[in-house]
């Protein structure tokens, strides 16, 4: 239709089909499904196990130059090119999308389904509380975070001969310890044949974590842009009096446990990373974990149903998993690795799976290798890199792009020359995926007020890049019919060979690391590191976790860490605030300048326009 309706009447104008049905259709037997409702579905990880012998289809990365603070397309395009490679090339293929935050679909952004006619249906379910992954990691995050000050409370007022007393509960004489409680003692290195026979010495050691009230690291967890949450004071009430303390609240994605649930292989791989992650240090400086707190077997029972992907379609029906969804500030920002190993199997070999890296190529896709790849030993086939016109002129020098407030004319009117001089950090973004010896296939998601000369000399420039190819998509207007184009591209490039290699190794020093991705990522001069940042690389080399990979937290609106610089910004030095580990997840994240961890709600947001017809039940208002 033109014009083109709403996401949400899109979205409500086409009845999916029985969720059961789509899983017939893609071979998942009746046992392996968990329907929620008519339209979602949790998938059991043994399909992994079944069809374990099948080889794997094509593994293809969609990533995106340097976005303006609207977005270009990464999600409209996965979505447009499943559906292309689906219901016009008749290949059989998968889309795997990262869960949507409830923050930004109440704030400024909205959903993440996609847009137009490229969309995960029904809409709303995708955005709000789908499967209730989200909760349940809110709840693991929470249940952590009261067990630390808990522990803080009843050690600050116990002996150790009553914290024993309590911990290892007596019967009959025998002290019964829990599985987790060995684990404990065994890391303690306390080995005894009867652990009911411990001295003074070695009772205090495994009584008291002596966690630092200070350098608890570990902060609660809510689903809501509550800006008032970014800093807060607990344990005001009688009872705690003496041990209030600062902390905060962060977005929930932005839990550890949800960089966990996107990296893990299957439940005892979740387990362990559960119980290795850091909440904080001791007075003594020694790590404190989930495993030392006892929480790791209530953590995996919490997670239990949110590490199955949840099975949804496009509008044209195809599948999709959505699983997942790190924040990609301080996180690696990509959907789940088990989603993206399901869907390979069940699409097999001539089929693709198309996932999506959030941000930029230079963070989402510089991640999704060095990191996701790495943790799954997958390797990808190709990248799909998402231009459109309107990021380009803003490179090519055009005024501030706001979120909320109409284009100037430079972004509606023919401009070739911010075009053509913008295309500079879509050369730089075309590298960036060649230095890991991947295929590129450049992807202008068309707007309607982009010209043909416009496309045109994107789809050239591109082409001389060293893009393998570029082409113009119309999905969002016209859905799957208007990427047939990018299908057909994609397919040939990911019948060219992929040299695929990671860019650093992880036993290069940490500072190595952040120097590797900070000059041949971001085009950095080098680096230049803080004391805290430095004091923080030697105590974690100190500790052994140095051979992690590096999680960059850097600003997405530029290549450096300069939002305001666009294009391609040289002759800079990019500086290391601070470094922070997630050693659950299994990375290092330095910090490129301030990040937020607790968006905050504008004057007028989302949430005005949203609402339920108490007659039909109809939602109004998403996008
Ligand atoms: P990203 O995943 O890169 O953040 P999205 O795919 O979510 O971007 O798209 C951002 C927003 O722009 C969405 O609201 C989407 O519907 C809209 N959009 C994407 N492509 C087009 C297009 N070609 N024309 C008009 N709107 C579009």
């Amino acid at each position: 239709l033109s014009p083109v309706p709403s996401d949400i009447d899109i979205s409500r104008a086409q009845p999916p089909k029985p969720i059961a049905q789509l899983a017939e259709e893609i071979g998942l037997l009746p046992e392996e499904l968990e329907a929620y409702g008519r339209s979602k579905a949790k998938v059991q990880l043994s399909v992994l196990k079944r069809l374990q012998q099948q080889p794997n289809g094509k593994y293809v990365l969609v990533a995106g130059i340097t976005p303006t603070p609207l977005g270009e397309g990464k999600s409209t395009v996965t979505i447009g090119l499943v559906q292309a490679l689906s219901a016009h090339l008749k290949l059989n293929s998968f889309a795997c999308l990262r869960q949507p935050s409830q923050g930004p679909t109440f704030g400024v952004k909205g959903g993440a389904a996609g847009g137009g006619y490229a969309q995960v249906i029904p809409m709303e379910e995708f955005n709000l509380h789908l499967t209730g992954d989200i909760h349940a990691i809110t709840a693991a995050n929470n249940l952590v975070a009261a067990a630390v000050d808990a522990r803080i409370l009843h050690e600050a007022t116990q002996s150790d001969k009553a914290l024993y007393n309590r911990l290892v509960p007596s019967v009959n004489g025998v002290r019964h310890f829990s599985a987790i409680q060995l684990g404990r003692l065994k890391r303690l290195g306390i080995n005894k044949s009867d652990p009911g026979t411990l001295t003074a010495e070695e009772i205090n050691a495994f009584v008291r974590l002596d966690l630092d009230p200070a350098k608890v690291t570990w902060q609660r967890v809510v689903d809501t842009n509550d800006r008032f949450l970014r800093k807060i004071t607990v344990g005001q009430a009688n009872t705690e009096k003496g041990l209030s303390r600062q902390t905060q609240f962060d977005i929930a994605v932005a839990s550890e446990i949800m960089a966990i649930l996107a990296l893990t292989e299957g439940l005892a791989d979740m387990k362990l990373r559960l119980g290795r992650m850091v909440v904080g240090s001791s007075r003594t400086g020694q790590p404190v974990t989930a495993d030392d707190l006892g929480v790791t077997g209530a953590l995996a029972v919490l997670m239990k149903d949110a590490i199955k992907p949840t099975l949804m379609q496009t509008l044209e029906g195809t599948p999709v998993f959505v699983h997942a969804g790190p924040f990609a500030n301080i996180a690696h920002g990509n959907s789940s690795v088990l989603a993206d190993q399901l869907a390979l199997k069940l699409v097999g070999s001539n089929g693709f799976v198309v996932t999506e890296a959030g941000f930029g190529a230079d963070i989402g896709m510089e991640k999704f290798f060095n990191i996701k790849c790495r943790s799954s030993g997958l390797k990808p086939d190709v990248v799909v890199l998402v231009a459109t016109i309107r990021a380009l002129k803003m490179h090519g020098g055009g005024p501030n792009v706001t979120a909320g407030v109409p284009l100037p004319k430079e972004y509606t009117e023919e401009n070739l020359e911010l075009v053509s001089e913008g295309c500079s950090n879509l050369k730089k973004q075309i590298q960036i995926a060649r230095l890991f010896g991947v295929p590129v296939v450049v992807a202008l998601n068309v707007f309607k007020t982009d010209t043909e000369p416009e496309i045109e000399l994107v789809c050239r420039l591109a082409e001389v890049s060293g893009a393998s190819a570029a082409v113009p998509c119309h999905h969002w207007s016209r859905g799957g019919r208007g990427a047939v184009d990018l299908a057909r591209a994609v397919k040939a490039a990911a019948a060219q060979q992929s040299d695929f290699h990671f860019l650093y190794s992880l036993q290069d020093p940490i500072v190595e690391k952040i120097r590797t991705i900070a000059q041949k990522v971001y085009g950095a001069d080098d680096i230049e590191l803080s004391s805290e940042s430095q004091a923080k690389i030697d105590y974690y080399t100190q500790q052994g976790f140095d051979t992690l990979p590096i999680c960059m937290a850097k600003t997405h609106l530029s290549l450096s860490h300069m939002p305001e610089k666009k294009g391609v910004p040289t002759g800079f030095i990019l500086p290391i605030r601070d470094v922070r580990a997630s050693i659950g997840a299994g990375f290092i994240y330095p910090l490129v300048g301030t990040m937020s961890t607790m968006p905050g709600l504008p004057t007028r947001p989302c949430f005005y326009d949203i609402d339920l017809d108490p007659v039909t039940e109809e939602i109004s208002g998403l996008f």
